[in-house]
């Protein structure tokens, strides 16, 4: 590919922007590193990536909600069964079958806010 702006130059990089292509002396780089052709270019896509930064932030904080729902559903499951143990006729397999997915549920909720944790 020929870069937009010289056509006997040799394109390098395309913009991140417009998707052209550009020679050597027509790349500027964005403040993230990226290779754009002009300042509207630049700016656009540093509007795009502040947007999936904002999602990226929403997403984790999905994730730690999810996490602490996780925890609090795996110990009311887990009470749940300890305290259908103390019933006169209880039902054992009642019993292990909520502790066994309260402890679960409790185990992913804790992978859930590690993951939040070492992203950040
Ligand atoms: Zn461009
Ligand atoms: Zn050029």
């Amino acid at each position: 590919m020929k870069c937009f702006n010289h056509a006997d130059a040799e394109a390098i990089a395309t913009c991140l922007g417009c998707g052209k292509g550009l020679c050597r002396t027509c790349c500027q780089t964005s403040d993230s590193g990226g290779v754009v052709c002009s300042p509207a270019c630049k700016e656009k896509t540093q509007a795009e990536e502040e947007a999936l930064a904002l999602i990226r932030n929403r997403a984790m904080k999905g994730t730690r909600v999810s996490g602490i729902l996780c925890i609090v559903a795996g110990l009311i499951f887990g009470l749940f069964g300890l305290f259908h143990l103390t019933q006169p006729q209880f039902f054992l397999p009642i019993v292990v079958f909520t502790v066994a997915l309260g402890i679960g549920l409790i185990v992913a909720g804790a992978m859930y806010l590690r993951i939040n944790k070492d992203r950040r």
